[in-house]
């Protein structure tokens, strides 16, 4: 059985939790009771294959052992780069992400970012008060090479579930 983890990083407040449960529960985090836990673990079945997935949300409750951003960036097998596009600051919080990300990831590892490293425009349902373009969005990710989403923890349930599977068998094959 092949275990594979998955870092969702961003600044505090984007919806990294909120869409962690709605993939693990099909439910809104506002309905949802949240644990202490900053890992989650789920037993998918993806292509006939059996996997072990860890989700590790960074920014949940403190918790003992946390292992810094460095470390994550190597204990990974794929990420999740959230901002919200109604926080500009959060957009800035995920340029800086990827951009590590792909650094790091240069000559250490034979993984493919483009296909490992997705980054994660959340909240489109406040796309009244946006502040970050959907333009933006699509051309950081070309100029980091990341695969693109722009989608609502809140209202998107599907889009959210293909997000996360699409992911989960991408770093299962890399
Ligand atoms: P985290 O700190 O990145 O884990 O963020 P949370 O998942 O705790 O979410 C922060 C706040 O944003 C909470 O009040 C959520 O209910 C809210 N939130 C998360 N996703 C969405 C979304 O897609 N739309 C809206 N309107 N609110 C959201």
């Amino acid at each position: 059985m092949n275990d594979i983890k998955l870092a969702v990083l961003g600044s505090e407040g984007v919806g990294k939790s909120a869409l962690i449960v709605r993939f693990l529960t099909r439910r809104f985090i506002g309905e949802y009771a949240s644990s202490s836990e900053c890992v989650y673990r789920k037993h998918l079945s993806i292509d006939g294959r059996q996997l072990n997935l860890e989700l590790y949300d960074p920014c949940s409750q403190p918790c003992q052992g946390r292992p810094s951003l460095h470390d994550q960036m190597h204990w990974a097998d794929g990420f999740l780069v959230v901002y919200d596009i109604s926080d500009r600051s959060s957009f800035l919080t995920a340029k800086a992400i990827v951009h590590l990300i792909r650094e790091m990831h240069l000559g250490v590892t034979k993984r493919d970012a483009d296909s490992v490293v997705f980054l994660v425009g959340n909240k489109q349902d406040l796309c009244h008060v946006r502040e970050v373009g959907r333009d933006e969005g699509q051309r950081l990710a070309a100029e980091a090479r990341c695969r693109f989403y722009e989608l609502s923890a809140a209202e998107h349930c599907q889009e959210v579930a293909l997000m996360f599977s699409k992911l989960v068998r991408n770093a299962s094959l890399s």
